[in-house]
C-alpha cells in the first residue's frame, strides 16, 4: 500500500495541461496591477495563459514579468494584442485614464474582443464603458470582486459578473482561476449594484466592531476575550478573525483593502441609495466616520485604521 503525494505545483501543471488540450487557454491582457491586480494576474499565469500586463508605476509589472508575462508599452497594445483585456483599477477616475485617450484600452480594441472590468465602480461608469467597447465590436463584462489580499493571493475571491453572457462563458477559466465562487447576475450594472451592496455591509460591520473594541479598552476588558466571544457566536467571521489583533492595538494598520477605497464604495452606494429612493441610515454615518479619517491621512492605511477615528 502506498500513498501518492500532490503537490500544489504538481495539480497546477495538471490543470494546466488539461486547460491546453481542451483549447481554453487565453492571450489575455491585464491592466492594474495594485494589491489585486498583481496577485490575480499572477493566478491567471499559474492557470497557464498567456499574459500581457501594463500598469501606471511600471515597477509593479517586475514580479509577474519575472514570472513569465510581457511587458507592454500601453493600455492601447495591452488590447491590440489580446482576445480578453482585465482591468483592475482603484476608482471611476483610474478606469477611464487607462480606457480612454489616443494610449487607451478603447485605441487598441479590435473586433470581438472581450473587455472584462474587476474594478469597484459606479454602474454610470460601468454601463459608459459597455457603450465605448460595443461601438468598437467587442463585448464588454463587469466582474468586481469580493475578498481582499489573501484571496485574491489564494485564487478564493467571489466574483460577481454581469453583461455580455457569450464572454462570460469565454471568460469563466479565468474568473475559475481567480476565484472560488463566481456569479452571473444579469444585465451590466447590477454586479457594480451588488458590490456596493456587499460594501456597506462590510464598512458598516468593521465599524461596529471597532466600536466594540473600543468600549472594551475603555473599560479594561480584555481584547483577547472579546475577540473570543464574537467568535463563539453567530458573528463570528474571518473578518473580525483577522483584523481583531490589529483593531486591538489601534497603531498601525498593514494594507489589504486601503480606507480610500472603501471610502469610494460608501460613496458611491449612498449615490446608488440616493437614485433607487432607498435610505441608508447607517452607511451615511459610516460614511462620514471614514471621510474623517481620510482627511487625517489614514487613506493608504488599511480601511480597518477607521479604529482611530472611533478611538478619538
Ligand atoms: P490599489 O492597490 O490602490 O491599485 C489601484 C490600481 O489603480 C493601481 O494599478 C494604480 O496604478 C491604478 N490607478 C489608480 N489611479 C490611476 C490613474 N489615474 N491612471 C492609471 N492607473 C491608476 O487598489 P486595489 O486594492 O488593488 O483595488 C483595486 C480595485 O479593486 C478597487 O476598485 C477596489 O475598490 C477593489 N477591491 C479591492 C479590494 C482589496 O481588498 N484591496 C477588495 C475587493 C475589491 P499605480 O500602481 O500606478 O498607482
Amino acid at each position: 500500500m502506498f500513498e501518492t503525494q500532490y503537490n500544489d505545483e504538481m495539480v497546477a501543471e495538471v490543470r494546466r495541461l488539461e486547460a491546453e488540450q481542451a483549447g481554453r487557454l487565453l492571450r489575455v491582457g491585464f491592466v492594474g496591477l495594485g494589491i489585486m491586480g498583481s496577485a490575480m494576474a499572477a493566478n491567471l499565469l499559474k492557470a497557464g495563459h498567456r499574459l500581457l500586463v501594463w500598469n501606471r508605476a511600471a515597477e509593479k509589472a517586475e514580479q509577474l514579468v519575472a514570472a513569465g508575462a510581457v511587458r507592454a508599452a500601453s493600455p492601447r497594445e495591452v488590447a491590440a494584442q489580446c482576445e480578453i483585456v482585465i482591468t483592475m483599477m482603484a476608482d471611476p477616475t483610474a478606469v477611464t485614464a487607462v480606457r480612454d485617450g489616443e494610449d487607451g484600452i478603447l485605441a487598441g480594441l479590435g473586433q470581438g474582443t472581450g473587455y472584462l472590468d474587476m474594478s469597484t465602480v459606479d454602474v454610470a461608469t460601468t454601463q459608459t464603458t459597455r457603450a465605448l467597447v460595443q461601438a468598437r465590436g467587442g463585448s464588454f463584462l463587469e466582474a468586481p470582486v469580493a475578498g481582499s489580499r489573501k484571496p485574491a493571493e489564494d485564487a478564493t475571491l467571489t466574483i460577481m459578473a454581469a453583461g455580455d453572457a457569450a464572454l462570460y462563458e469565454k471568460a469563466l477559466p479565468l474568473l475559475q482561476a481567480m476565484g472560488k465562487k463566481v456569479l452571473f447576475l444579469g444585465e451590466a450594472g447590477n454586479a457594480a449594484r451588488m458590490k456596493l451592496a456587499n460594501n456597506l455591509v462590510m464598512g458598516g460591520m468593521l465599524t461596529a466592531f471597532c466600536e466594540g473594541m473600543a468600549l472594551v479598552a475603555a473599560t479594561g476588558l480584555d481584547p483577547a476575550q472579546f475577540l473570543e466571544v464574537l467568535d463563539a457566536g453567530a458573528m463570528s467571521n474571518p473578518m473580525f478573525r483577522m483584523k481583531g489583533p490589529v483593531v486591538a492595538r489601534n497603531d498601525t494598520f498593514p494594507v489589504a483593502f486601503p480606507l480610500k477605497h472603501m471610502q469610494k464604495d460608501l460613496r458611491l452606494a449612498l449615490r446608488l441609495a440616493e437614485e433607487a429612493g432607498q435610505p441608508l441610515f447607517t452607511t451615511a454615518t459610516v460614511n462620514e466616520l471614514f471621510k474623517k479619517a481620510l482627511a487625517e491621512g489614514s487613506g493608504d492605511d488599511d480601511f480597518a485604521a477607521v479604529s482611530r477615528v472611533v478611538r478619538g
